[in-house]
């Protein structure tokens, strides 16, 4: 039995054009895909292409007027709004896009403690600060006075300290030094070995073949291959490649 199973799922949206006229806007397009556990499965795929929606889906964090068709499960099981109520943040968690979902008025080291679900939350705070370079006066900061850096890396650490079954990381890296890159990238590998699964979402294709076992692309909302990493790796002139829109920025 897969970890998470998406079946044919579609989102679309209703808006109005400056006329004022109806119109369907699909953004994701009957996708399925599955992620087992162990598994690191990229989703690349070029801005607006339906990346963070796919994962808001998931998490259950779609706006209302978002229109959803399909199925998703989790080990097995419906992810009913109250399953998900019980499962995000313990088994399911979120690296999010942008660093707007930390709380502007909770110091952030009392973040990353509220996340952390085994062992003691202060020390295994400490422990994930080491790791990703943020000095531990950090903790006692609002989000207000980290730098985009800081921030994201504060992101990273919640997700750690969950110590989720699957963890989706919505472009988790960007604007980090490659030296915090390499060192999530690294931690994710070892999230993995200790038994969870990661979504990690992209749009660096090297990135993806490094640290994935599978690559999916989505191309305007459809998913138009999911192959083995390896088959990515080495890929040479990009521009040439079959979903270059999808894998070239
Ligand atoms: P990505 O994460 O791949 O950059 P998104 O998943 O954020 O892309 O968005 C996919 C598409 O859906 C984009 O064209 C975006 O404009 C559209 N979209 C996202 N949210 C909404 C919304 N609330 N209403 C209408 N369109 C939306
Ligand atoms: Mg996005």
């Amino acid at each position: 039995m897969a970890l998470l199973d998406v079946h044919h799922l579609s989102i679309s949206f209703t808006i109005h054009d400056h006329k004022l006229r109806e119109q369907v806007l699909n953004v994701i397009d009957d996708l399925s895909l599955s992620i087992e556990s162990g598994e690191i499965v990229a989703v690349v795929g070029a801005s607006g292409s339906g990346k963070s929606l796919l994962a808001h889906a998931i998490l259950g964090l779609l706006p209302s007027n978002a229109k959803v068709n399909g199925e998703l499960l989790f080990e097995g099981e419906p992810l009913s709004s109250e399953r998900l109520h019980e499962l995000r943040g313990t088994e399911l968690a979120l690296i999010p896009q942008s660093v707007q979902y930390l709380n502007p008025l909770m110091r952030v080291g009392k973040q990353v403690e509220q996340a952390v679900r085994i062992g003691d939350p202060k020390k295994v705070r400490r422990h994930i600060f080491q790791r990703f370079k943020l000095a531990e006066e950090t903790a006692e900061l609002y989000p207000y006075q980290l730098s985009g850096g800081m921030a994201r890396r504060v992101l990273v650490s919640i997700a750690a300290g969950s110590g989720a079954k699957l963890l989706i990381a919505d472009e988790p890296t960007p604007g980090l030094d490659e030296g915090v890159i390499q060192q999530t990238l690294h931690y994710f590998q070892e999230l993995v070995e200790a038994g969870s699964s990661i979504m990690l979402i992209t749009h660096d294709l090297a990135q993806a073949a490094a640290v994935a076992d599978r690559v999916a692309v989505l191309l305007d909302g459809k998913l138009v291959e999911v192959a083995p990493a390896s088959s990515f790796s080495g890929e040479g002139n990009l521009l040439e490649h079959p979903y270059a829109r999808a894998l070239w920025q």
